[in-house]
């Protein structure tokens, strides 16, 4: 994004691991930009997410590869490696502080999925961050919004209302479910942009 446009524009921020990206993370974005008038949604995968288990996330040039390929035919969609270049863990707080003072007249939305916004009281700094953003959490078909509405319970006042809900049918698809699909040759076309899925070939990714 250029730096000296976007005076009061609305940004999504899209967070994730993209490990691959698919059409359930494309298909929020797209539906958080129409829904709450966003201007761009820049997405941004994560060099390392701070509550990852053991699993070994695949390497940053890859997940930020295909997030490129994935966004590329839509305008209104853009990839930051900011994180990436960051290293390390990868915290909210800085990513969202770097758009603000990048774009300070700017309105920011965070966008991600309702299971790690679940979290979010465990966050680094969150009452700075929800200060400085909206989160719209973006909800798989089924998924009990009970969950997100009690562990949300513990937020100070006034926090809570900068917390949307999104569900997005789409989400039925996860990147779990096509790592999984790629080692036992199933296949994943239509689950994810040809050029992803052509890409995880290319490069022999998610084989063991
Ligand atoms: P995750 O555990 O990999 O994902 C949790 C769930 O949300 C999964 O079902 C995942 O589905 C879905 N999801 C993830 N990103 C999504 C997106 N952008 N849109 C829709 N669904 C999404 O989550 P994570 O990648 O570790 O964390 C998500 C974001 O929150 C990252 O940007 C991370 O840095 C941030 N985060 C920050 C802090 C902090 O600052 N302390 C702590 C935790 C997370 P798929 O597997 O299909 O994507």
């Amino acid at each position: 994004m250029k730096k000296e446009q976007n005076k009061d524009s609305k940004i999504g921020i899209m967070g994730g691991t993209f490990d691959p990206i698919h059409y359930g993370h494309l298909v929020a974005a797209e539906g958080a930009r129409h829904h709450f008038g966003l201007d761009v949604v820049v997405f941004v995968p994560a060099a390392r997410p701070p509550h990852k288990g053991m699993r070994e996330i695949t390497d940053p040039a890859h997940r930020l590869n295909m997030s490129v390929l994935a966004t590329a035919s839509n305008p209104n969609f853009e990839v930051s490696d900011i994180e990436i270049k960051r290293r390390g863990t990868s915290f909210t707080i800085d990513t969202v502080n770097y758009f603000h003072q990048t774009w300070p007249q700017s309105a920011i939305y965070f966008i991600t999925g309702a299971d790690a916004v679940l979290e979010i009281l465990t966050w680094r700094r969150v009452n700075e961050l929800l200060d400085l953003c909206s989160f719209i959490a973006a909800t798989r078909p089924g998924y009990r919004l009970e969950n997100l509405a009690g562990s949300l319970n513990g937020l100070p006042p006034g926090y809570i209302d900068k917390i949307s809900v999104m569900e997005v049918p789409a989400l039925a698809i996860s990147s779990t479910d096509i790592r999984d699909r790629v080692r036992r040759e199933m296949p994943v076309k239509y689950l994810l942009p040809e050029e992803v899925e052509n890409y995880i070939y290319e490069k022999g990714l998610y084989l063991d």
